[in-house]
């Protein structure tokens, strides 16, 4: 017992500290939230679809929900069926795979919908292209409202990318 105390002393603390608050995170969040307020109501949902991606944008969109980024604050929440969605974010090259399930969670989405292409795959193909197992840019597969260019885009300029599509709205 005491060699644990003994070594947690000796140890100290692990925990990386916090990085400094990014207020720009808060200002395009803020202005999010009021855009929100002029289209939706309250808040946004979205539905996240992962198209055939490496899983770097997902990391970066998971991270948009932690407690750190916390983007709930400003209205928006990520749902479970495309069938509850304002807003469909997809991720990835469209692998041939998923196009069928793509188009029909296209489909699912209650009009308006709005379609953002996540990363630079997402956008063009990426380095992956169109080939026999991709079917390269989401908007190959379905209409695309906007795109987010990044490998991957931060969780800044995916509140940027949102911010752009709303207010063109
Ligand atoms: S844009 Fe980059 S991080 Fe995103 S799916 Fe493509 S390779 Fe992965």
């Amino acid at each position: 017992m005491f060699h644990v105390l003994f070594k947690s002393f000796k140890t100290g603390c692990l925990t990386e500290k916090l990085p400094p608050r990014d207020e720009s995170l808060d200002q395009v969040g803020e202005a999010c939230r009021e855009e929100i307020a002029r289209l939706f109501g309250k808040s946004m949902a979205v539905r996240m679809v992962d198209a055939g991606s490496c899983n770097g944008c997902e990391l970066e969109m998971h991270a948009v929900n932690n407690g750190f980024y916390d983007i709930e604050r400003f209205g928006i929440h990520f749902v479970a069926s495309p069938r509850h969605a304002d807003l469909l974010l997809v991720t990835g090259p469209v692998s041939r795979h998923m196009q069928a399930a793509l188009k029909r969670t296209y489909d699912a989405t209650p009009s308006p919908k709005v379609v953002i292409a996540m990363g630079d795959c997402a956008a063009c193909g990426g380095e992956f292209g169109v080939s026999y197992a991709s079917c390269g840019a989401v908007s190959n597969v379905i209409p695309v409202d906007a795109v987010i260019r990044g490998c991957p885009p931060t969780p800044l300029q995916l509140l940027q990318g949102i911010l752009e599509v709303l207010k063109a709205r």
